[in-house]
This record gives C-alpha cells, structure tokens and sequence, in this order.
C-alpha cells in the first residue's frame, strides 16, 4: 500500500491546507493501492509563491549550473528506473516489461535529451545592431495525464529545468505513484528549493486554479482536448502562454506491395500496445480496398495473437486504467456493432477466463470514415480499419479527422511513403517505423498547440527578448 499523502512544495514535504485523501485503485486488481492527498488552491497559491520566489535566482543560473542539475538528475534516475517501472504497472496497468522498460526509458531519454541540447542551445544571437536573448518565460504549471506518466512529466519538467524555468507539476489522480518517486528523484538530486513543487489532486480543483493563477506564466497540459479548450478558457484572462498536447485518430497507410501483410500485421499489434492508450496511437488502418480480404485474415490474426493478462505475469497486454475507461471503451464497441462496423477480432466484455480488472478484448473493426468508432478518439485497444480505392482516398481518408497528431505509412517505395508523408495534416509522422527524441512532438487542428521534445521543446518554455542598440549603429 502506497501512501502518498504530502506534496513537494519550495524544497520540502508538506501537509495539505486541509486533509482530504482519495484512493487509487489498481486497475488490474480492482483493489485499493494506495492514497493521496487531494490539494486546494491554497496548496497551489504556496507551491506558485514558492516558484515565484525561486525564479529570481534559477532564472539566473549558468548553463553549466543548470547542465549540473541535469547531470545529477541522470545519476538519481537511473538508481530509482525499476522502482519507477513497478509503480507505473501499478498505477495504470503496464505489463511489466513495458513499464519498468520503455515506460521507464522515455523519461530517461528526455533527460538525455535536454542535456545533449542545453550543450548547443542558442539563447543569444546577434543581428545586426540587435541582440536576440531567448530567456525563461517564468513560472510553469504542467499537468499531466495517466497513460504514459513518465514520458509526459519529463518531456515537460526537463525542458523547463534546462531553460531556467520554474514549475509546479499537477500529476493525474490515477496515475500519482510514479511522479511522487519522480519528485524524490529531484529532491535527492539538489533541484534547489522552490525550482520544482508537486500538487497532487483533481484537475478541476488543482488544475483550474493553476491555469487561472496570476502568477503563473504559462500551462503546459497533456490530454483531452475538452479540458485542453477549458484550460485555454481559463487561461485568458491572464493571458498566459498554453502549450496543448491533445488527442488524436491517427491515421496509418499501408501501400499495396509485397510487405503488406507485414505492416498490416504491425499496426495492429502496435495498436494494442499499452493497451492502445497512447494519444498518437495508428487507429485508423488504411488498407488497399481491393486486398481488403487479406487484410482482415492478417489483422484478426495478429489481433488474437495479443496475450492479455496480469501485469505481472507474462502477457502483452494489461488493463486500462480505470472502471471508467473501461466503460468508454466499451460504449464504443457497443457503437461500432450499432453502425454497422464488420467486428473481425475481439468485441464487448472482458477476454474469457479475466473475470476482475478492467481488461478489453484487442479489438478489430472494418468499418467506413464516417463511423463514430473511426472519427472519435477511443483511447482503448480498438482499431478500425478502412479500405482505400488509390492513394489520393488514402489521403482524403487520412486527413478527414478534426485530429492531427500522429500519422504513419508503411511500403516498400520509399518516395511514394515520402510523398503521402508530405499531403498528410498531421504533426508527425512515421515512415516505416522509427524513433526519433529530438523530433519535433505536437498536432495539427485540434490535436493541440505548440511542440514538446528536443529543441522545440526547449521553445515552449522561452521567451524572446530583442535588444536593439546592443551594437552601435
Ligand atoms: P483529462 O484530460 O481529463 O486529464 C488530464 C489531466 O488534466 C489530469 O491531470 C486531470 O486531472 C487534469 N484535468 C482535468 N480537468 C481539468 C481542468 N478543468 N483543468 C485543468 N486540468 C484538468 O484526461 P483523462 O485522464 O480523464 O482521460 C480522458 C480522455 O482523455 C481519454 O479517454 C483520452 O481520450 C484522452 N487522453 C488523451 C491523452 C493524450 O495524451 N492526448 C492522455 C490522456 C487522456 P485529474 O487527475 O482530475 O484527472
């Protein structure tokens, strides 16, 4: 049992302003896990008022400090990767394989990240008789999602760290574990007192009153768009910078070749990774419409070849998160079946022999474009795949989503993938594969604003300065 009850707040484990905890539950178990304290906007006005007064040196610190900083948070991350790992299985349901190891790398890869490229950052450059600084933008709020909790802390505290920025970090209620170690790591790496704060408790609560705090000079949020336009709402009136990474109904083209059955069968595995919660996850398969019968024979087979189970033991994947992303998940079934979508793998209910946790069968549909099941973001385990008459559909298909985050093709013609790559409305894309930290992360129409990872990262947390008459006329 995990009882987390204090929050991090200038350099210290504090007692919320009033008690009041809530249980997290482990979705593989339908059992108590642990606790947290849920904070008020009083936490949140000590946390911002002890960021505040530790922005006046931080901001001021070298880049060899901040370099330092970031050196030594390398050594305390990679002592504590296992305990990290185990605490995300439990939290949201990560076969342990996949959280004490890729889980576990992103936050380490950002790291190393942001350190290779605080090395070469540019934050001066002269023009002319002008001298262009890019300096910290101030006090950050970050808040964070559930499905891939150390990827989307570190993408954002890293950055930060490595721009003189100052933070608090609102960690979401379902997946609080792993951020909690995460602050431990900080505090036993010597994070000088006030440059990080944690807040743990409800978005609406916690999360409304950082993006309404005058002194706060900018949000970074990672999750829904409904609470990414609530956060831009909120955030008017102060005129703060927000920075949105929302969701997404990526798309994924595979050519018509010899490797078709290989990509098709790839996706739909990939689909299914962390149980399909990832929001740039290749959810709309889009398939030649003329081998469309093949295609399903490969997609059901790799679908039905998914191994799901504990956490623990020896599967592919686990549950989802939570009763209620259960619930969702299962709506949308429900809905594919109601519109007429062909169910070619898995369906309603739990997999047979799984009678607790919040576990979904990997489920396939052929269905069309204009299908709830294709055009919403189901953020469970469900693929739908949509045949294509000839490239040009493919590409209307692809980019018909109020979505543009993630976008995938696959084939053995280089130029034709480079060519689709280039008419495809999406923030990223991946051509065959691939990985890539210093690429830029973020969405086109409503999958957000503004780019995480690397160097592009870096520029969410800066604001520039001109300086005009720095050099004599
Ligand atoms: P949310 O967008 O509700 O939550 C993300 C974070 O925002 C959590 O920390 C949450 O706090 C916080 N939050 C909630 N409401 C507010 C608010 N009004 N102001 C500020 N912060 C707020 O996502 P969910 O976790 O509820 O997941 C719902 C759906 O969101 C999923 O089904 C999926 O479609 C999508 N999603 C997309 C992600 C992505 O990476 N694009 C990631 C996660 C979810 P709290 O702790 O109270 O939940």
């Amino acid at each position: 049992m995990r009882n987390y009850t204090q929050f991090y707040i200038d350099g210290r484990w504090v007692e919320p302003s009033a008690p009041r905890t809530a249980e997290v539950i482990n979705s593989a178990t339908e059992e108590v896990s642990g606790h947290i304290s849920l904070g008020s906007p009083a936490d949140v006005d000590k946390a911002v008022a002890a960021a505040r007064k530790a922005f006046a040196s931080y901001s001021q610190a070298s880049i060899k400090e901040r370099l330092e900083l970031l050196q030594n948070i390398q050594a305390e991350y990679s002592k504590r990767e296992q305990e990290l790992g185990e605490a995300i299985m439990e939290e949201m349901g990560a076969p342990r394989p996949l959280a004490c190891g890729f889980h576990t790398m992103l936050g380490s890869g950002h790291l190393n990240t942001a350190i290779e490229v605080l090395k070469t950052f540019k934050f001066e450059e002269e023009r002319g008789v002008t001298l262009i600084r890019k300096e910290p933008i101030g006090v950050c709020g970050l808040i964070t999602p559930w499905n891939w909790p150390m990827n989307q802390t570190c993408v954002k505290i890293f950055p930060a760290l490595a721009t003189g920025c100052t933070m608090i970090l609102k960690p979401p209620q379902l997946a609080p574990f792993s951020a909690q170690i995460l602050a431990e790591i900080l505090h036993d790496s010597g994070v000088p007192a006030g440059v990080f704060n944690m807040v743990q408790g409800k978005g609406s609560e916690i999360g409304t009153a950082m993006s309404k705090h005058e002194d706060i000079d900018m949000i970074s949020f990672t999750g829904s768009e409904p609470v990414g336009v609530q956060i831009q709402k909120d955030a008017a009136d102060t005129v703060k910078r927000v920075g949105l990474e929302l969701g997404g109904k990526s798309p994924w083209i595979v050519l018509d070749d010899g490797a078709m059955a290989d990509h098709v069968a790839a996706a739909t595995a990939g689909m299914m990774g962390n149980s399909g919660q990832t929001c740039s996850a290749g959810s709309r398969l889009l398939v030649p419409s003329s081998r469309m019968e093949e295609v399903k024979k490969v997609a059901a087979e790799a679908a039905n070849g998914v191994t799901v189970g504990d956490p623990n033991g020896n599967f592919a994947m686990g549950p989802v998160v939570s009763k209620s992303q259960y619930n969702i998940i299962q709506q949308y079934i429900e809905k594919g079946l109601e519109e007429g979508a062909e169910l070619i793998a898995g369906g309603a209910g739990r997999p047979e022999g799984l009678d607790k946790g919040w576990y979904v069968k990997p489920t396939v549909f052929v269905g069309t474009n204009d299908m709830v099941i294709a055009r919403e973001e189901i953020f469970g385990p469900v693929l739908v795949i949509i045949g294509y008459d000839d490239l040009d559909h493919a590409i209307e298909i692809a980019n018909d989503s109020m979505f543009g985050l993630g976008g995938y093709v696959s084939g053995q013609d280089l130029e034709a993938c480079r060519e689709l790559s280039r008419k495809m409305r999406t923030g990223a894309i991946w051509i065959n594969g691939g990985f890539d930290f210093t690429a830029p992360f973020g969405g086109y129409k409503r999958s957000g604003n503004g780019r995480e990872w690397g160097d592009y990262g870096f520029e969410e947390y800066l604001e520039t300065k001109a300086i005009i008459g720095w050099n004599p006329a």
